[in-house]
């Protein structure tokens, strides 16, 4: 038995979770926002239920993990700090250095920060996390946990852009693809709910959030997914706006006196959901309004329906065929609308939605089918689990040591 610690650094957040290894118990999870501003507001609660929530002032990332660390001790999850052998980092940007997690080098942190270049403000907040954590537990095992990495497996008529072949050799542009912790675990947890080998299954992982992205796993591999040379790329999304043409790019740059910069941040984070409906990113609100038949909003949908819908029918198609379509995170794991509507006319397929099985409430905390007997492809709801997924890495790191 052992204590693992997954953690997921942002800008000024740090969300952690600390598992029990190999049993995946929950010991304690947390949160600190507002790290480098007054008034940071750190949240932990642990199995027993036992929560503690504080506002202070936090300077930076190294005085957070120092919090939660003495919070941890304090509410009795661990008596020392050695207990926790290993933590587990989410990083957001892996290039094409990085295929699968990796033992934090000096010489991995330096690619992470090279990487940076690519996402700027998310590789270098991972970063700190991942100093910050060395610092205050020297005796743990690090490991960093790439979203990128499970898409290196995607071959170069998946990821090159059409665009002049020097640009992906001296620039790098090409389509990574993000979300990779997630469909990972999927893939495995679809097998494990078929009870066939990962190998012999055709999935399609519908990843839908506030980020959305699909991706086409064939043998145990992604194949294609829908993000690209950053999470832009794809899905209509709560506030990002997926494809588009690039050509608009200039055009508002002239037309709304914006940079090309100030245009990526439109597209970021007013477009999407919120762009269309000019109510809310947040599903459930346009949702909503939609039934109450607010016509952008019900614009909102139908295109962020619509938009799942081909991105299944081009993975099918690519694949040959598809065993399980697979629903997760915050809008697939609980949206009846935006799961049937994506389904919807996919009978020529073979695939058939249970109706009562989609609207049903049971048993929402674990993986279930929502397809009928009949259907040829199972339609599955798993919930995600990226820091279960980042701790089980930890684990495999340190028994390859
Ligand atoms: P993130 O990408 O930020 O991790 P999440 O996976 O938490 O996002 O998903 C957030 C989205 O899930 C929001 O758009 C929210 O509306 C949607 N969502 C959460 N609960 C429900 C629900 N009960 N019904 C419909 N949508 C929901």
């Amino acid at each position: 038995m052992q204590k693992i610690m997954a953690v997921n650094a942002g800008s000024s957040s740090l969300k952690f979770q600390l598992f029990e290894m190999p049993s995946e118990t929950v010991l304690a999870k947390g949160l600190i926002e507002r790290i480098g501003l007054k008034d940071s507001v750190i949240s932990i609660k642990t199995k027993e239920g036992k929560k503690h929530e504080q506002t202070l002032d936090l300077a930076d990332h190294d005085q957070a993990v120092k919090m939660i660390l003495e919070f941890l001790i304090s509410l009795d999850v661990v008596k020392s700090l050695d207990e926790i052998t290993g933590t587990g980092h989410r990083v957001v940007h892996g290039g094409e250095t990085f295929a699968s997690s990796a033992l934090v080098t000096e010489e991995v942190l330096k690619e992470i920060d090279k990487l940076a270049a690519f996402a700027p403000l998310h590789n270098k907040a991972n970063a700190t996390g991942i100093r910050s954590f060395q610092e205050a537990i020297p005796t743990a095992t690090t490991v960093a946990v790439f979203d990128t990495a499970f898409h290196q497996t995607m071959p170069e008529t998946s990821f090159l852009y059409s665009i002049p072949f020097r640009y992906y050799k001296e620039h790098g542009i090409r389509k990574y693809g993000f979300h990779g912790t997630s469909h990972n675990y999927i893939s495995k947890e679809t097998a494990t709910f078929m009870k066939q080998d990962v190998k012999d299954l055709r999935i399609i992982s519908c990843h839908i959030g506030n980020g959305a992205s699909i991706c086409a796993i064939k043998d145990g591999k992604s194949l294609d997914t829908s993000m690209g040379f950053t999470p832009l790329e794809g899905l209509t999304m709560g506030t990002r706006s997926g494809n588009l043409d690039p050509a608009v790019v200039p055009y508002l740059m002239e037309k709304e006196n914006l940079t090309a910069a100030e245009v990526i941040d439109v597209f970021n984070k007013q477009s999407g959901l919120l762009g269309i409906s000019e109510l809310s990113s947040d599903l459930r609100d346009v949702t909503t309004a939609a039934q109450e038949g607010v016509h952008q909003s019900e614009l909102a949908l139908s295109i962020f329906i619509k938009r799942i819908k081909e991105t299944i029918g081009a993975y099918a198609v690519e694949m040959g065929g598809v065993d399980a379509i697979v629903f997760t995170a915050g809008v697939g794991e609980n949206s009846a609308v935006v799961r049937s509507g994506a389904i919807e006319g996919l009978g020529f397929m073979g695939v058939e939605l249970d109706e009562a099985l989609n609207q049903s409430n049971e048993n929402r905390d674990s993986a279930r089918s929502i397809s009928t007997d009949a259907s040829k492809v199972q339609v599955l709801i798993i919930p995600t689990d990226e820091e279960v997924e980042i701790a089980r890495d930890v684990v495999t790191v340190q028994n390859e040591k």
